[in-house]
């Protein structure tokens, strides 16, 4: 009895080195909705439409699920039933239907991914659950035209940047700054930090100095804030890109 279980687990093993995607099949499930809006900035679509490109290549090689939507309504809570990660590519929900749906989903455990523009907020914005989920972040400033930047990796052993160098040039993107900067909210994990170096960054408009975090986490919740998201060469840096699978695996369950 003995000798025939291990023959079996022993097949089983082989099986799985030999087909992959069992293995992946015995992980937990992962599907993931993106959110995007194609009325807004130019480069910021153009980004969006790169990320569901990135996005649904590492979908099949990390064997989690994939889709996407451009109408913000599917913020509900039908829509977001068996969702483990949601994404917004460019923007955030505007309607309080779809902000009340995202916070009761975010409450209850959920993922969140922002990039860029998704987690823009001034005092036009009026959430303030979203501000104090950003760790207190409110958008100060930016650098134009969009340049490279260097950065400091904070949170080297961190599961979502474990994969990148201590310090790397970042392709162009345009930084924004913040005041509050989420590195004085309670909860927060700083991992990515522009480099004081850069400064002044910018020509029409400049970021002069200060401490300006780009990626973090804020730890009361399965998020991650990622500033990259603006223009076509974001996905030009083969490490960068492995931190935006790294975050989706992370804020996922998978690591
Ligand atoms: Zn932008």
């Amino acid at each position: 009895m003995i000798r025939r279980m291990t023959g079996f687990v022993g097949a089983l093993a082989v099986a799985l080195m030999a087909f992959p995607a069992l293995a992946g099949s015995e992980q937990p499930p992962l599907h993931v909705l993106a959110f995007y809006s194609t009325r807004v900035e130019g480069d910021h679509v153009e980004f969006a439409v790169q990320a569901l490109k990135f996005y649904t290549e590492t979908a099949a090689a990390d064997h989690y699920s994939f889709e996407s939507t451009t109408n913000w309504d599917d913020m509900n809570a039908q829509r977001l039933e068996g969702i483990q990660v949601v994404l917004w590519l460019n923007d955030s929900p505007h309607t309080a239907k779809q902000r009340a749906a995202f916070e009761t989903y975010m409450e209850k455990g959920g993922g969140w991914i922002g990039f860029h523009a998704a987690a823009y907020n001034d005092s036009s914005t009026k959430w303030p659950w979203f501000v104090s989920f950003l760790g207190g972040a409110v958008f100060y400033g930016n650098n134009w035209p969009p340049l490279p930047a260097w950065l400091a990796v904070d949170g080297g052993s961190h599961p979502v940047t474990r994969h990148l160098p201590a310090r790397f040039l970042s392709p162009d993107n345009e930084w924004y700054s913040w005041k509050p900067s989420p590195r004085s909210g309670d909860h927060v994990t700083v991992l990515v930090t522009l480099e004081r170096s850069n400064f002044p960054l910018g020509l029409k408009d400049t970021i002069t100095g200060g401490d300006v975090p780009v990626v973090w986490t804020n730890t009361k919740y399965r998020m991650v804030y990622i500033n990259m998201g603006h223009g076509d060469k974001i996905f030009s840096d083969a490490r960068q890109s492995r931190m935006f699978e790294d975050a989706l695996l992370w804020v996922g369950g998978r690591n």
